[in-house]
């Protein structure tokens, strides 16, 4: 390996340090999860958590905190959801009660505000007395029959029926009856909620702050041919004597009503074990249509291995259990619902086992750690669909895993084509934009990680801050600034420019790279210089990293970046014959390549490269870069700013130009480039 000395300090007031990369591809698939050393570190996030939350509505999100790990930011607090649930399975309706166990969270609270969307409301009661209503768009308020205090518990109960009609497209309760195409080999119910249509079949606080602290009881009603899946444990089925039977099924962890799920088909079912090898095992009890059960087996056989990965990367399961229903037809992929996801027929029936692993990431990340609002929905997706990506590292290899890597920046840059805008706080109808919410965050992970790498030469530090942010917010909810004060203090270093960059602003670096070699005593000397030329957007601090390519061999070296014109040189023992930017891929960017004349190095004040073939000068060429296409100005002034001469005025390609000045008077001037993005100002002395 040629030897590698940066000749001048590089300011690394981003990174501490930063490491020479030889093991670009490194990385691991086990975590040592140290429960005990995060102690001081989750009481630090605690106190900081509830001190940076300025409505200081949440409550500690310690694990050990449990009583107190509500998430509710509204006035009362939603400790449990009981619904008895009636489906005909003739028609697209339902007849139901919810029971809502609520803790005040003020004295004298006297309405509590629910949603509710296409419900009628039959009766409502309040601790057993009768209660007034009204309804506000989405919004349906409870009259209390009487004010409650801080801390006290009250139920209401709500009994309501919605019907509908049979349509191509469903959302929120969906029904199908069979042959309703001829692929619907057999009528079929079910939820899907997510973002904000629980409401649309159960009334109920609907929003993923508030999830029900001590779980969800489900108990639904079908007639007795038809069977029921829904999340957490069946804890009872009851024949009754009407020719139905009700399926009583019971999730035990908090959790969020777009997550809640219950599903009604003629299902055949299955179940599989993973055992983590440590004596506890974890069921995967999967549902299907009966002639797809023997596909369902191949199609299904990868769970427990991406089980198995997740565990390593993230720590024990969170749940109890863990399974699929199988339904069609289907507007969307998958859904994670708790401890059950539901997903396509089509999964089932091309073996998507990506899709499948995905949905599995997000008990993890989304269900166990829920995003405190559809804001921060990147934070499900980001890390679910990185999850899948590790997912086919781990199965199929790193080539494979680059390529799903670079499938997903080309999303990124086409929705980016189509709307700049932040990550965070999707404008409605793009929650679920799958170039930002998926591809984008996926990125984002990938790049925490490659901070990490760079750092260290490991992504050690990285699994150890996810573990952290597993420990930290458990069967809570957490937001973008959560994670990013998770990474920040196990990192070490101060991470929210990231977060700033990344999430709150917009659009990604587009960098122009310049470089070139030559001699220097018995070495050569790469001069290297990286502009950032992108506009509508910030300028990206995230380090880089550089393959130079030399007779000798090649090498990596990182460059810390402060500004949107970075310049760095190297001492190498042999000449480098190209560069490589961002050889691993670490950064999601565009990027072009310049070998450059000396002058960009040398010039590395200048963002793009303004200079003269000699100056001073009796006759001098003016060279400059363009860096995007459009309108290009150079002119003289003279030292009281007065202009002397105009030298070009017009449209120009980006890319390098010339332009040969004579006949000017000696003097000093100020020769100034303006292009679209850009302007630069350099003096230059004309001598006769
Ligand atoms: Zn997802």
């Amino acid at each position: 390996m040629p030897s590698l000395v940066p000749t001048k300090q590089i300011i690394f007031d981003i990174v501490r340090e930063f490491s020479i990369i030889t093991q670009p591809h490194e990385s691991k698939y086990s975590v040592e999860f140290n429960h005990g050393g995060y102690m001081f570190m989750i009481f630090f996030l605690c106190t900081q958590w509830t001190a940076d939350n300025i409505e200081a509505k949440y409550a500690c999100p310690c694990a050990h905190v449990y009583a107190e790990r509500a998430e509710s930011t509204h006035a009362y607090n939603v400790l449990k959801y009981e619904l008895d649930v009636n489906v005909p399975m003739t028609e697209r309706s339902l007849q139901g009660t919810n029971q809502i166990v609520c803790m005040s969270q003020e004295d004298g609270l006297s309405t509590a505000v629910l949603h509710s969307h296409t419900l009628t409301i039959d009766a409502i009661t309040v601790d057993g007395q009768g209660a007034t209503y009204a309804t506000s768009g989405d919004s349906l308020i409870v009259d209390l029959p009487q004010p409650y205090s801080n801390g006290d518990i009250f139920t209401i109960e709500i009994t309501y029926h919605g019907s509908w009609s049979v349509t191509p497209s469903q959302i929120g309760f969906v029904y199908y009856p069979q042959q309703y195409n001829s692929a619907v080999q057999h009528s079929i119910a079910y939820t899907i909620s997510e973002p904000w249509d629980a409401r649309r079949w159960m009334p109920c606080y609907d929003e993923p702050y508030d999830k029900a602290d001590s779980g969800w009881v489900v108990s639904v009603t079908v007639p007795d041919s038809f069977v029921v899946c829904a999340n957490g444990e069946l804890i009872d089925v009851t024949d009754n004597p009407n020719t139905t039977k009700t399926y009583t099924w019971k999730e035990l962890y908090p959790i969020a009503t777009y997550l809640m799920h219950f599903a009604v088909s003629r299902y055949a079912q299955w179940s599989d074990w993973w055992h983590d090898g440590y004596g506890d095992s974890v069921e995967i009890r999967h549902f299907m249509w009966p002639a797809d059960s023997a596909l369902s087996h191949t199609s299904f056989q990868h769970l427990p291995a991406a089980l198995a990965l997740y565990d390593s990367l993230y720590g024990p399961y969170p749940f109890d259990r863990y399974g699929q229903d199988v339904v069609y037809p289907y507007e969307w992929g998958g859904m994670e619902h708790q401890e059950l996801s539901t997903i396509h027929r089509n999964w089932l029936i091309n073996q998507s086992d990506r899709g499948m692993a995905h949905e599995l990431a997000h008990m993890w990340w989304g269900d166990m750690v829920t995003c405190v609002d559809f804001r921060d929905i990147w934070l499900n997706e980001g890390f679910a669909t990185y999850s899948d990506a590790n997912y086919i590292w781990h199965l199929y290899g790193y080539g494979n895993f680059m390529n799903l890597m670079m499938q997903r920046r080309s999303y990124y840059l086409q929705a980016d084509n189509a709307q700049r805008r932040p990550l965070y706080d999707p404008p409605p109808g793009q929650i679920f934009n799958y170039g930002y919410t998926y591809c984008k965050a996926c990125w984002l992970l990938h790049m925490l990680r490659a901070v990490d790498v760079y750092h260290t030469g490991t992504d050690t530090t990285y699994f150890d801050a996810i573990a952290a942010y597993r420990d930290s917010f458990a069967y809570g909810v957490a937001s973008t600034d959560d994670l990013s004060a998770v990474f920040s203090y196990v990192y070490g270093y101060d991470m929210t420019w990231f977060f700033d960059e990344w999430v709150y602003d917009q659009g990604h670096p587009e960098y122009y790279v310049f470089w070139l070699c030559e001699p220097y005593g018995q070495d050569f000397l790469a001069k290297i210089k990286v502009n950032q030329v992108q506009t509508n957007a910030p300028i990206f601090h995230m380090p880089v990293q550089i393959e130079l390519s030399t007779t000798g061999g090649d090498t990596i070296v990182g460059m810390a970046i402060t500004s949107d014109s970075e310049y760095a040189e190297f001492v190498v023992t042999d000449s480098v014959t190209s560069i490589d930017f961002d050889p691993n891929d670490w950064i999601l960017k565009e990027h072009q390549v310049f070998y450059g004349v000396e002058e960009y190095a040398d010039g590395h004040h200048l963002p793009c490269g303004l200079s003269f073939s000699s100056n001073p000068a009796r006759r001098v060429t003016i060279s400059y870069f363009v860096p995007v296409h459009g309108t290009v100005r150079i002119a003289l002034y003279d030292v009281s700013g007065r202009l002397q001469k105009n030298l070009y005025a017009g449209v120009q390609t980006a890319g390098q130009h010339e332009i040969y000045v004579t006949d000017l008077s000696a003097g000093i001037y100020f020769c100034q480039l303006t292009t679209a993005t850009t302007e630069e100002t350099e003096k230059l002395i004309i001598i006769n």
